[in-house]
Protein backbone atom coordinates (compact mmCIF):
# COMPACT_ATOMS: atom_id res chain seq x y z
CA UNK A 1 0.00 0.00 0.00
CA UNK A 2 1.27 3.56 -1.01
CA UNK A 3 1.27 6.21 1.77
CA UNK A 4 -1.43 7.89 -1.15
CA UNK A 5 -3.47 4.80 -0.47
CA UNK A 6 -3.49 5.17 3.22
CA UNK A 7 -4.57 8.86 3.22
CA UNK A 8 -7.43 7.69 1.04
CA UNK A 9 -8.21 4.97 3.19
CA UNK A 10 -8.12 6.50 6.74
CA UNK A 11 -10.19 9.76 5.16
CA UNK A 12 -12.76 7.60 4.21
CA UNK A 13 -13.01 5.65 7.58
CA UNK A 14 -12.51 9.23 10.17
CA UNK A 15 -15.59 11.12 10.26
CA UNK A 16 -15.82 14.07 7.75
CA UNK A 17 -13.33 16.77 8.63
CA UNK A 18 -15.35 19.89 8.13
CA UNK A 19 -18.97 18.10 8.56
CA UNK A 20 -19.88 21.15 11.11
CA UNK A 21 -18.85 23.53 9.07
CA UNK A 22 -20.45 22.21 5.88
CA UNK A 23 -23.96 21.66 7.48
CA UNK A 24 -23.69 25.08 9.16
CA UNK A 25 -22.64 27.00 5.24
CA UNK A 26 -26.00 25.08 3.70
CA UNK A 27 -28.12 26.84 5.74
CA UNK A 28 -27.05 30.11 4.83
CA UNK A 29 -28.84 32.67 2.44
CA UNK A 30 -28.17 36.06 0.79
CA UNK A 31 -30.01 39.12 2.25
CA UNK A 32 -29.22 42.30 0.86
CA UNK A 33 -29.77 45.75 1.34
CA UNK A 34 -30.86 47.86 -1.98
CA UNK A 35 -30.07 51.22 -0.25
CA UNK A 36 -26.47 50.30 0.63
CA UNK A 37 -26.17 47.87 -2.05
CA UNK A 38 -24.39 45.38 -0.09
CA UNK A 39 -25.13 41.54 0.97
CA UNK A 40 -24.61 39.25 3.28
CA UNK A 41 -25.09 35.67 4.21
CA UNK A 42 -27.30 34.77 6.98
CA UNK A 43 -29.85 32.29 8.41
CA UNK A 44 -33.04 32.44 7.11
CA UNK A 45 -34.85 29.62 9.29
CA UNK A 46 -35.19 28.32 12.46
CA UNK A 47 -35.62 24.87 11.68
CA UNK A 48 -32.86 23.92 9.23
CA UNK A 49 -35.12 20.81 8.46
CA UNK A 50 -38.24 22.40 6.77
CA UNK A 51 -35.84 24.26 4.03
CA UNK A 52 -36.16 23.93 0.68
CA UNK A 53 -34.45 24.86 -2.53
CA UNK A 54 -37.35 27.05 -3.87
CA UNK A 55 -37.50 28.77 0.07
CA UNK A 56 -39.49 32.23 -1.09
CA UNK A 57 -38.40 33.91 1.70
CA UNK A 58 -37.05 33.82 5.47
CA UNK A 59 -38.88 33.86 8.82
CA UNK A 60 -36.06 35.42 10.25
CA UNK A 61 -35.46 38.88 9.80
CA UNK A 62 -31.80 40.62 9.09
CA UNK A 63 -31.68 44.45 9.53
CA UNK A 64 -28.42 45.72 7.50
CA UNK A 65 -26.03 46.54 9.90
CA UNK A 66 -25.21 49.96 7.70
CA UNK A 67 -29.07 51.26 8.38
CA UNK A 68 -30.91 49.13 9.46
CA UNK A 69 -33.38 48.49 6.72
CA UNK A 70 -34.80 45.18 6.75
CA UNK A 71 -32.72 42.92 4.61
CA UNK A 72 -34.71 41.39 1.52
CA UNK A 73 -34.31 37.68 1.19
CA UNK A 74 -32.34 36.79 -2.10
CA UNK A 75 -32.05 33.08 -1.82
CA UNK A 76 -28.78 31.16 -1.65
CA UNK A 77 -27.67 31.94 -5.32
CA UNK A 78 -27.56 35.66 -5.41
CA UNK A 79 -24.23 36.57 -6.45
CA UNK A 80 -23.64 40.39 -4.77
CA UNK A 81 -23.02 42.72 -7.69
CA UNK A 82 -20.35 45.18 -7.05
CA UNK A 83 -20.69 48.54 -4.68
CA UNK A 84 -20.04 50.53 -7.81
CA UNK A 85 -23.04 48.89 -10.12
CA UNK A 86 -25.74 50.63 -9.57
CA UNK A 87 -27.41 49.20 -12.42
CA UNK A 88 -27.03 45.68 -10.96
CA UNK A 89 -27.97 46.60 -7.81
CA UNK A 90 -31.29 48.22 -9.51
CA UNK A 91 -32.15 45.02 -11.57
CA UNK A 92 -31.61 42.96 -8.19
CA UNK A 93 -34.38 45.38 -6.65
CA UNK A 94 -36.97 45.45 -9.18
CA UNK A 95 -36.53 41.23 -9.36
CA UNK A 96 -36.87 41.34 -6.10
CA UNK A 97 -40.04 43.37 -5.33
CA UNK A 98 -41.42 41.16 -8.39
CA UNK A 99 -40.98 38.33 -6.70
CA UNK A 100 -38.19 37.02 -8.26
CA UNK A 101 -35.35 35.03 -5.94
CA UNK A 102 -32.21 33.04 -6.40
CA UNK A 103 -33.05 29.79 -5.74
CA UNK A 104 -33.27 26.43 -7.22
CA UNK A 105 -30.35 24.07 -9.05
CA UNK A 106 -30.44 26.57 -12.10
CA UNK A 107 -31.66 22.94 -14.56
CA UNK A 108 -34.55 25.00 -15.99
CA UNK A 109 -35.53 26.52 -19.30
CA UNK A 110 -36.32 29.67 -18.19
CA UNK A 111 -34.31 32.76 -19.61
CA UNK A 112 -31.49 33.56 -16.72
CA UNK A 113 -32.23 36.80 -14.28
CA UNK A 114 -31.17 39.87 -15.68
CA UNK A 115 -27.64 41.73 -14.21
CA UNK A 116 -28.57 45.29 -15.59
CA UNK A 117 -31.46 47.38 -14.86
CA UNK A 118 -32.04 47.89 -18.63
CA UNK A 119 -34.53 45.49 -19.93
CA UNK A 120 -35.87 45.19 -16.75
CA UNK A 121 -39.24 45.71 -16.88
CA UNK A 122 -39.84 43.10 -20.23
CA UNK A 123 -38.06 40.62 -18.54
CA UNK A 124 -41.00 41.15 -15.50
CA UNK A 125 -43.57 41.23 -17.74
CA UNK A 126 -42.84 38.64 -20.05
CA UNK A 127 -41.74 35.68 -17.40
CA UNK A 128 -44.62 35.69 -15.14
CA UNK A 129 -44.62 32.13 -14.70
CA UNK A 130 -40.91 32.33 -14.19
CA UNK A 131 -39.21 29.38 -12.08
CA UNK A 132 -37.64 31.71 -10.34
CA UNK A 133 -40.47 33.89 -9.39
CA UNK A 134 -41.34 32.04 -6.14
CA UNK A 135 -42.40 35.29 -3.59
CA UNK A 136 -44.74 37.76 -2.98
CA UNK A 137 -44.58 41.16 -4.86
CA UNK A 138 -43.52 43.84 -2.34
CA UNK A 139 -41.99 46.89 -1.88
CA UNK A 140 -38.62 47.46 -0.67
CA UNK A 141 -39.60 50.99 0.70
CA UNK A 142 -42.26 49.45 3.23
CA UNK A 143 -40.26 46.27 3.57
CA UNK A 144 -39.82 46.10 7.86
ZN1 LIG B 1 -28.55 49.31 4.43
Amino acid sequence: MTILEVKIKGSLHSPPLHHTLYTMTEFLHKFACFDCQVAFKRRAIEDASSRSAHQSDSNIIHKCPNCAHRMAFMGRNFAAPSKADSSAWEAAKRLWEAGFRFVGSGYHSDPALPKSKSGISEFIDNNPAHKQKVGKQRRWADYA
